[in-house]
């Protein structure tokens, strides 16, 4: 049990940090308008491409694992919460989709595109009117001959706007499948565009499928059957880790600096007890975050199957924490927090996301009562 990162994964973080504060600086993320979402987007891949970033947990890198992505996605995070996540979404929840449950020639066309920063890809996994969680999924993929025919309705689709090509979690013979549809194909109707408390330089859209029809060759049928859509879960609620880590950093920076600043009184507002209580307070919470998360990103890649539950534990406390921690930076920057467009704000809106998305606060609490503390009597 060691979470000390290398020397290696150090020099690997201050350079994305530069690589992407740098494209970050040069090219708005956070900015709302589609076609522009999709520009940066496409260029922030192109960039990422050239470091080990988008590889890391799908293709095994020498001395890089779970926990290097973990400390990666906190710096890509705390630059732009709204870019980490059309990045993560894309990477990380497609592309494992197709690592872990496509074949040679599916790799081939979907992955190496995709780890080359050349595709965009999306999850369809929620559904109006109902949980994963808490039903089987309502969109259905029939058999035709060589081709399968997909009707259902799917909503909340990061990247859906933007996608080049998006995995829709359907029903096939009675089991989950993950649809392989690309944009544009006949009977896949994107609707608009959705406004959001945060992210907002995220293009998130629901979607429909009528008689949507593609090859039975774009079809992936994980082998775990109902479980799989639990394993898009963890992978969704390990970039929900990852987008709080870098939401707590990026709050506690900006309140630290205004703290010894900003004057009030005469004197810097650190020197008032009560600030820096508070700042104390942060500081806890993200050191604490940061060891519960990456204890959770160790234990994925050496007991997968103690993984999900120290993970829900470790979104539970983190997503909550990241919540406290931006309100207490916005409060300490007061009116200048409360305006539009600083990072304290931005960290207090999209904070939100993280208990509501993935599996939910709830969820997870009557998921870790149940699996791992044996609440559920049968
Ligand atoms: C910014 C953002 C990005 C997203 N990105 C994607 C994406 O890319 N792809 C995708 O498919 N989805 C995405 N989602 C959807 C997200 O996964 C769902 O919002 C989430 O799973 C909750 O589902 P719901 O909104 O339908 O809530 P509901 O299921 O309707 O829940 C409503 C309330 O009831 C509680 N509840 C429901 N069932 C139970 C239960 N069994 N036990 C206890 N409490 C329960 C919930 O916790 C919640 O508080 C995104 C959501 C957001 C906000």
């Amino acid at each position: 049990m060691n979470y000390d990162f290398t020397e290696k994964e150090f020099t690997f973080f201050v350079q994305l940090h530069e690589l992407m504060q740098a494209f970050t600086s040069a090219n708005d993320p956070e900015k709302e308008d589609t076609a522009a979402i999709g520009q940066t987007t496409r260029g922030a891949l192109a960039k990422l491409a050239e470091t080990p970033y988008l590889s890391l947990g799908i293709t095994p890198q020498k001395d890089l694992g779970l926990l290097s992505l973990m400390g990666a996605m906190e710096v890509l995070a705390a630059l732009s919460p709204s870019l980490f996540l059309s990045v993560e979404m894309s990477t990380r929840v497609f592309g494992r989709s197709i690592q872990t449950w496509g074949n040679a020639d599916q790799k081939a066309k979907w992955l190496t595109p995709l780890l080359a920063g050349k595709l965009v890809g999306a999850v369809a996994l929620s559904e109006d009117a109902l949980n994963v969680e808490n039903e089987p999924l309502k969109t259905t993929g029939v058999k035709n001959g060589d081709s399968v025919v997909i009707n259902g309705n799917k909503q909340y689709v990061v990247n859906g706007p933007i996608a080049d090509w998006l995995a829709v979690a359907g029903m096939l013979d009675g089991k989950p499948a993950l649809f392989l549809v690309e944009k544009n194909t006949k009977g896949l109707v994107l609707e608009n565009r959705m406004a959001t408390l945060g992210y907002e330089g995220t293009a998130m859209a629901g979607l429909r499928l009528a008689d949507c029809t593609i090859p039975a060759s774009q079809v992936l049928i994980p082998a775990q059957g109902q479980a799989s859509l639990g394993l898009l879960r963890m992978w969704e609620n390990q970039v929900i880790l990852g987008a709080s880590l870098g939401l707590m950093k990026a709050a506690l920076e900006a309140a630290k600096n205004y703290a010894k600043t900003h004057k009030s009184g005469g004197r810097p507002v650190i020197a008032y007890q009560e600030v820096g209580f508070k700042l104390s307070e942060m500081l806890t919470l993200v050191q604490t975050s940061q060891l519960f998360a990456y204890r959770a990103a160790w234990i994925a890649s050496d007991n997968p199957k103690e993984a999900e539950s120290m993970t829900l534990c470790a979104k539970v406390f983190c997503t909550e924490s990241a919540e406290q921690v931006a309100s207490n930076a916005l409060q300490i920057l007061a009116g200048a927090g409360f305006m539009s467009g600083n990072v304290a704000e931005r960290a207090y809106r999209c904070a939100k996301y993280g208990q509501i998305a993935g599996t939910s606060t709830e969820i997870a609490r009557v998921k870790i009562g149940d699996e791992s503390l044996g609440a559920r009597l049968s």
